[in-house]
């Protein structure tokens, strides 16, 4: 009894302290379970604008593999006058985009105008959002048609980070990509279909599927491709076409001139005494 009084304000402040205590981390419970709440509820809102027809194949990966194949294939199909098999995946009716991106009409730098409904926007990523939101039941997405699929096998990375090639070589992810590049090669150009078959199917694996490695350093696209304009070649176009009138001048003086001399030497050879 004498010891109680002494004890009780004790026992009262740590009640009084995990009372507190429990409030505090409640509270931050309830406060972490409300953002977390909030976050999930901003990402589904950010998944909703930004696919709002759930389609799960990218954009940008398709139309990245859409201009590897353009440039680094098709020149090379077309001279051998092959026709690819609507079975082949690389084949453009497989690309569920392709109808879509064949209705951008670029007007201007900052003019992009969708082709179906001749809206205007002042860039491709709103026209892109805009065939997202509107143009949505064009595509065709009842099949497996994604191009962006292929791009393991394409070296879309490649192409799409071409500044910043610094990622370490994985050997399971280049014997997957080496694996589907091959039977890209098999399916697109079956070796028994004649020459040109078995000859693009050669220069598939050289062209694309050969640099699916992590033991030598290859660099994809070895047989080149489609040649762009660049500034040295305009560079070079502009100067030979300013020097190309400079040198027929100069062979036309050089000419003129021995023709001269040789007109000299007849005369003096005429008027010399016999
Ligand atoms: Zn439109």
């Amino acid at each position: 009894m004498v010891r109680f009084p002494a004890v009780a304000p004790i026992v009262f402040s740590v009640v009084v302290l995990l009372g507190l205590q429990f409030t505090v981390s409640s509270s931050s419970l309830a406060e972490i379970n409300q953002d977390s709440t909030k976050s999930a509820a901003a990402r589904n809102l950010k998944q909703g604008q930004e696919h709002p027809h759930e389609v799960h194949c990218s954009r940008e990966r398709s139309r990245a593999a859409r201009q590897i194949i353009e440039e680094y294939l098709m020149p090379f199909v077309k001279r051998e006058k092959f026709q690819m098999s609507s079975l082949c995946k690389l084949h453009p009716d497989n690309d569920m985009f392709r109808d879509q991106e064949e209705h951008k009409i670029h007007v201007d730098i900052n003019e992009w105008r969708c082709g179906y409904c001749k809206k205007s926007f002042r860039a491709e990523k709103f026209l892109d959002q805009h065939f997202d939101n509107r143009h949505y039941n064009l595509l065709n997405v009842s099949h497996n048609k994604c191009l962006a699929d292929l791009c393991g096998a394409l070296h879309c990375d490649f192409v799409i980070n071409l500044k910043s090639q610094k990622t370490k070589c994985n050997p399971a992810a280049a014997a997957r990509n080496r694996h589907l590049c091959e039977s890209l090669a098999d399916g697109c150009f079956p070796v028994n279909q004649g020459l040109s078959a078995s000859q693009l199917h050669e220069l598939f694996l050289h062209q694309f599927c050969d640099a699916h490695t992590c033991s030598e350093k290859k660099r994809p696209f070895p047989r080149g491709g489609l040649k762009q304009p660049n500034i040295l070649y305009l560079a070079t176009s502009i100067l030979t076409l300013m020097l190309l009138p400079v040198l027929y001048l100069i062979v036309y003086l050089h000419r003129r001139d021995m023709r001269g001399k040789q007109e000299l030497k007849r005369i003096t050879k005429r008027t010399k005494p016999s």
